[in-house]
């Protein structure tokens, strides 16, 4: 049997089980299990040691179970067509007859769902009975993994099984939108906002942190390497990391590039890769070349402020 056939099963044979798999999306590695099932969906929570009032986002194969879930309105079907599966959570009304586990949306009367590209995913997707829930597979407010190795470094031997399906290819989370009253952003992510007022053909708010958390991709410590950050900055000392956006004449060891050409997709797939190297490398200082603040550069910015617990 083909490897990635038998490794696709042997994940359903651990969820079907109600036990938690990794799973690659194109955003950053997921921690799955049976959005159905109290039990599995509280291993989640657990092993993340995520606060119980973290909703999580269900992941799909497409809309057949979906409709079983939540309402489904004209904007979503607008943007599900042009966008999906990809990088994108929609925040949707739950239906009062769901089977998703309370536990997943904590109680809300929303569901946040997407629908991941990765093809290894959509295969395991397709062939189950049930959404998944997955949020990303690390311990709560570290660095979200874009790599099998990453996981492996998040939770050891804690999970039963990786589904290896190589590096994510955004490198970043989903953005989210809710689509329950006006359309309004809650996180930055994998799909540029402009192209999302483009698509709905009207400026969507993005609804910045505030004091009540509705988002934990909302809270201020976030995707943070344990190491204090500095942004904007120029010039660096020699015991700090560097973080750098293009090429500099000259080079030096303590130089991480996102990009060597300002190419701002490609920063962001390298931004949690780099961060983990940098907190390996035990560094004691990060400091990060201004970073253009649009497109992907918003979103890049927005987690390293997050990072920085700005
Ligand atoms: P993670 O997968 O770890 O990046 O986190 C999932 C994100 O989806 C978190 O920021 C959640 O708060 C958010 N989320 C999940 N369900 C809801 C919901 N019903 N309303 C708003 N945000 C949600
Ligand atoms: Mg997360």
């Amino acid at each position: 049997m083909n490897n990635n056939l038998a490794n696709i099963k042997k994940s359903i044979f651990f969820l079907n089980k109600k036990e938690c798999v990794a799973i690659p999306t194109e955003t950053v590695y997921g921690l799955a299990a049976n959005a159905y099932s109290g039990k599995a969906v509280r291993k989640i929570y657990s092993l993340k040691k995520r606060p119980r009032n973290n909703p999580l986002i269900v992941h799909y194969y497409g809309l057949n179970l979906l409709k079983n879930d939540c309402e489904l309105n004209k904007n979503f079907f607008i943007l599900y067509k042009k966008f999906c599966p990809g990088p994108i959570t929609f925040v949707l009304k739950l239906k009062k007859e769901s089977l998703i586990s309370r536990i997943v949306t904590n109680n809300k009367k929303s569901l946040a769902v997407r629908f991941p590209k990765n093809k290894l995913s959509r295969k395991l997707l397709k062939l189950l009975k049930y959404p998944l829930a997955a949020p990303s597979a690390n311990i709560t407010t570290k660095i979200s993994p874009v790599s099998k190795e990453d996981v492996k470094e998040e939770f050891g031997n804690k999970i039963k099984f990786i589904l290896n399906g190589g590096r994510s290819k955004i490198g970043l989370e989903s953005t989210i939108i809710s689509l329950v009253d006006k359309p309004k952003i809650l996180r930055l992510g994998g799909i540029e906002r402009a192209r999302i007022n483009k698509a709905l053909n009207k400026n969507i708010r993005y609804e910045k942190a505030k004091k009540k958390i509705t988002v934990p991709g909302q809270t201020k410590l976030h995707y943070s390497p344990g190491i204090p950050i500095k942004l904007n900055t120029k010039k660096s000392k020699s015991n700090e990391a560097f973080i750098l956006i293009k090429k500099r004449k000259k080079s030096c060891k303590n130089y991480f590039y996102l990009s060597k050409t300002k190419n701002l997709r490609q920063a962001a797939k390298n931004l949690y890769k780099i961060l983990r190297e940098i907190k390996n490398k035990n560094y004691k200082n990060i400091v990060v070349e201004k970073i253009p603040n649009i497109g992907f550069g918003e979103t890049i910015n927005d987690r390293l402020k997050r990072a920085s617990g700005k």
